[in-house]
């Protein structure tokens, strides 16, 4: 069994869940964050961001043994996925067609983080460094009886120092550690913010979620636990913005008016708007450091991928790491590079061909693009092959 000694900055999903597998395989594990991780109370109002999470998702977090420790009433499974363009047919995914009991979860982004640290806290091999960062990162060969070993060095802000044979950088779409070694990204802004609305419906909604593509953007439906809900609403940053500033009685009477029909009365709790940035590292790593989740890409939300394709990232590292120990940290580090970078740019790429399409008013595009819709529904296999895809069960 390897026995690295091993930093992680930035203790998101992706960082935790690196972290407990390698920890769990026995690596030694310095987990830095800049804020503090707290377990949320099981009655606490839904929060914002939440996540779709796919079959292997869940499947890696039941491998680290916390998908028990996410309370149901905090967790939806849902059995129906189904999108469509104004007056198109609707293009309708079921996990009955593929024999699956549900095509996934969607739970709040804070509560996998919390389950996942407080597996890691009960591991005597992690060490935790809260509430603070990364002033600066030096790479360089060291001796060590008598043999030359590379090694990262990490200072924080406290001025302490953590040496090691490898960092993950698992801290975000702004990653400073990307930053500071100047590893290059490309980029753009989509030029267009979504709106996070948390709802309660007078009725469970729990099976189905759906979006409907208009020219403006996606509307989007995702149920939640019990009777809540998040509708995620895409248009131009300055229609999100005034969105935003209206009273949440307001804002209901907007989506009401503006937003695709719901069947069901509703009451708006929390509302909040994100930009959409696109981003992906032309290199995954840089001597002993690698980057990892959305360090490494940030995707348009649109189909739900973005930490389904960070934990994708995890296994990859993870299995090189412990099933390859033998293998030099470069080595490993290349193949991780070669499995994930071509798969996460043909995700990306895919996202964005269909934002971009989604969005055309082209009258030719119009056409394809319904026609599209209509030939997809009557598929079969096809569809299945997708909707499986997207599961991570292919
Ligand atoms: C509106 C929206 C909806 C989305 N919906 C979905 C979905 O349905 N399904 C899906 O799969 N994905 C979705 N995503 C994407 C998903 O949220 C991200 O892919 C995921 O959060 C990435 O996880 P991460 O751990 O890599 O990064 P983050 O979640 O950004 O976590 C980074 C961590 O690092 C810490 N950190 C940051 N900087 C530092 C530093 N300098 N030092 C130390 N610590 C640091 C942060 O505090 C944080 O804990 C969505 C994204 C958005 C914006």
């Amino acid at each position: 069994m390897a026995n690295r000694e091993i930093i992680i900055v930035g203790g998101g999903m992706v960082g935790a869940l690196s972290a407990l597998l390698l920890a769990q395989h026995g690596d030694t594990l310095h987990l830095i964050e800049k804020s503090s991780v707290q377990m949320p109370a099981q009655d606490a109002p839904f929060d914002l961001r939440v996540s779709a999470f796919s079959a292997q998702s869940k499947h890696l977090l039941e491998q680290a043994g916390v998908w028990d420790d996410i309370p149901l009433e905090r967790l939806c499974a849902y059995q129906g996925l189904q999108t469509w363009e104004k007056v198109s047919q609707k293009l309708v995914f079921s996990s009955d067609d593929i024999g699956a009991e549900q095509l996934g979860y969607i739970a709040e982004n804070r509560w996998i983080q919390a389950v996942l640290w407080q597996r890691l806290k009960q591991l005597a091999n992690v060490h935790f460094y809260e509430n603070t960062q990364v002033v600066d990162i030096t790479q360089g060969l060291e001796q060590d009886n008598g043999k030359n070993h590379q090694r990262v060095t990490v200072t924080l802000a406290d001025q302490q120092i953590i040496k090691a044979e490898l960092l993950l950088a698992c801290d975000g779409g702004n990653s400073a550690v990307r930053k500071h070694l100047q590893m290059p990204v490309t980029s753009w802004d989509y030029r267009q913010h979504c709106l996070l609305i948390n709802i309660t419906t007078d009725c469970p909604q729990q099976s189905v979620t759906w979006q409907e593509f208009r020219e403006t953007g996606p509307c989007a439906f995702l149920p939640l636990a019990g009777n809540n809900a998040s509708l995620v609403w895409y248009h131009s940053p300055q229609k999100i913005k005034q969105l935003q500033s209206l009273t949440n009685q307001q804002l209901k009477q907007a989506i009401l008016t503006e937003f695709p029909k719901l069947d069901f009365d509703f009451e708006v709790h929390n509302k909040g708007g994100f930009p959409l940035v696109r981003r992906h590292a032309k290199h995954y790593y840089q001597g002993s450091v690698v980057l990892v989740g959305d360090a490494a890409h940030s995707i348009n939300p649109l189909a739900g991928q973005g930490v389904n394709l960070g934990f994708k990232d995890v296994q990859c590292l993870v299995e090189l790491l412990t099933q390859c120990s033998d293998l030099p940290i470069p080595e490993l580090l290349k193949r991780y590079q070669c499995q994930r970078r071509p798969a996460n740019l043909l995700m990306q790429t895919g996202m964005d061909v269909f934002y971009k399409v989604s969005k055309s008013d082209d009258p030719l595009i119009r056409i394809i693009r319904k026609s599209f819709l209509g030939v997809a529904q009557q598929s079969g296999q096809i569809k299945n092959r997708v909707m499986r895809y997207a599961m991570g069960i292919n």
